[in-house]
This record gives C-alpha cells, sequence and structure tokens, in this order.
C-alpha cells in the first residue's frame, strides 16, 4: 500500500498535468486525497476533499460513472476509506 510522504513528482507523472501541489502552509485545511490505483484498480483517476466523507462521496460517484461492473460492498468501501490519505 501506498504510505504518507507525498513528495513532488517531476512533471511527467500525469502527462504534464498539474503535479505541483503549493506546499500547504501551516492553518490549511489538510486536504484528503485517494486514487483508485490505491485500491488495485487499473485506473489512474484521483480525487481530493476536505473531509474524508466528501472523498468517499465523489469516489462513489466514480465508480458507479467508470466502474459500474465493481460492486461497492461495505468490504470495498472500508478499503477505500482507508487509502484515503493526508495530502
Ligand atoms: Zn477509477
Amino acid at each position: 500500500m501506498v504510505q504518507m510522504e507525498h513528495v513532488l513528482n517531476g512533471p511527467n507523472q500525469y502527462d504534464g498535468a498539474v503535479t505541483y501541489y503549493p506546499k500547504f502552509r501551516r492553518g490549511d485545511a489538510m486536504a484528503k486525497t485517494y486514487t483508485c490505483r490505491d485500491v488495485g484498480a487499473d485506473c489512474d483517476w484521483k480525487t481530493s476533499g476536505a473531509t474524508v466523507d466528501e472523498v468517499m462521496a465523489t469516489v462513489g460517484e466514480h465508480a458507479a460513472q467508470v466502474h459500474p461492473t465493481i460492486e461497492l460492498t461495505p468490504e470495498l468501501m472500508a478499503t477505500v476509506r482507508s487509502v484515503i490519505k493526508d495530502e
């Protein structure tokens, strides 16, 4: 499983898409991030939100649209929740 330490990656990682996260300053809310790869899906989709619940809701929508064959069992949702990490 992917562990913490979200180091800035080079610009090549995601097709040159914005990968430079501004360094969080103290006082800023921590963002929660989730990547499909973290649960073993062959999908580079990722999302972030202010809270785990917000991310979970977005993940649910994404799963319904992009992974309609994946059944969102309580076990899977627990796994999703467990891989959401602080950015
Ligand atoms: Zn996905």
